[in-house]
């Protein structure tokens, strides 16, 4: 099976943190639409059959209005001969009015992920959020209120000056919410962000290595508590809500990428779209201005290794080497069951200098 990305590249501003491809040019977003749509349209023929998930992220996807969004959503679905089981939305609570969750509850779209990052006022003005608390619950409640039965959170945790008691209050009101699913990223500083300014030139200090890993812990173990199965490193799912889309990309499982900047995989071949919206709407024959590499054998191991580990599936025995597992299981960071090797809680805090000794 396989699935779509579409890649939605408008934000009504940057937040501080963010690396990601996305302009505040609104006015193109009908354009760049339809653009998508061609995309697809040169695609279709070699997809449509298989699709299973669609997941339309960004950027702000819930910017897109009404009109756009169901021709989008309408377009793609009339070319497959069935519906996909999912079909996420990733949405800014500002935007989750009634009105406009009524309209996306009228596409077939059935799970959204909402950016809520933090329900504390002082942390989303520092990350540079355009929501505050009290918009991030009524996201959630008004989504709930309309029928959505599949809502994912991502919070964000690790901020400079948190306090390990007010991400314990995060935790605890998503759990009052009970979305169904909840992804938890530490937060990164990465370059061109305005944080990473704010930290070269010293104005910020990154928050201890400790008290972040005392944050991940009080995590995993608090959602564990309250039924939400670990599946990822990062991502928390009540019993069967686990992202059927975002599993897919840590099996090598065949993915279209559409939009500015969007990837695809497929065979051992990954590719890419040029991330620049007006390159990308005045593009007439995709394939001819797409990026692309082919992975070798050694290339799709160390993916499996490096994607595989941060699951609770974990990875196969004999894609590695015996002697460096035995050091990691006697120091208690990975298991060994039925020949699956998985990282443990304390494997977690120190995963990429595993998965570096392991590949
Ligand atoms: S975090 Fe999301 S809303 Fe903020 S700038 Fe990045 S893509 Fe846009």
């Amino acid at each position: 099976m396989a699935g779509i990305y579409i890649h939605i590249p408008f934000c009504a501003s940057r937040c501080n943190y963010c690396d990601f491809y996305s302009t505040t040019m609104l006015s193109k977003r009908n354009d760049y639409v339809k653009a998508v749509l061609r995309e697809w349209k040169e695609n279709a023929h070699n997809w449509k059959n298989n699709i299973d998930t669609i997941y339309i992220g960004g950027g702000t996807p819930s910017m897109l209005d009404e009109i756009d969004l169901t021709l989008l959503i309408n377009t793609i679905l009339e070319d497959l001969p069935h519906t996909p089981k999912e079909i996420t939305l990733e949405a800014n609570p500002c935007d989750l009015t009634l009105d406009k969750l009524y309209c996306i509850k009228q596409t077939n779209i059935n799970r959204l992920s909402i950016g809520i990052q933090s329900f504390n006022d002082s942390l989303l003005t520092f990350m540079g959020r355009r929501h505050n608390s009290f918009q991030a619950m009524t996201a959630i409640t008004n989504a709930q209120n309309v029928g959505f039965e599949n809502i994912s959170i991502d919070l964000i945790y690790g901020i400079p000056n948190q306090t390990f008691n007010e991400w314990k209050q995060d935790i605890e009101q998503a759990l009052l919410l009970r979305p169904q699913h909840i992804s938890a990223y530490c937060l990164t500083y990465e370059n061109g962000t305005k944080l990473n300014q704010l930290l070269l030139e010293g104005m910020i200090q990154p928050i201890e290595d400790t008290i972040e890993n005392e944050m991940y812990d009080y995590l995993v173990n608090t959602l564990s508590k309250h039924n939400y199965l670990h599946y990822e490193v990062s991502n928390f799912a009540l019993p069967s809500y686990e992202s059927k889309h975002n599993s897919s990309y840590w099996t090598h499982t065949p993915y279209l990428g559409l939009g500015a900047g969007a990837h695809s995989y497929n065979n051992h071949i990954r590719w890419w779209n040029i991330s620049d919206i007006d390159a990308y709407i005045n593009t007439t024959h995709f394939s001819d201005v797409q990026q692309k590499e082919y992975l070798s054998l050694q290339d799709l191991r160390t993916e499996r290794i490096m994607l595989g580990l941060r699951t609770k599936n974990g990875i196969a025995a004999n894609e590695v080497d015996p002697k460096v597992v035995q050091k990691y299981l006697n120091l208690g960071y990975l298991t060994l069951n039925n020949q699956r090797i998985c990282a443990t809680l304390e494997g977690y805090h120190i995963l990429n200098r595993i998965i570096e000794d392991l590949i």
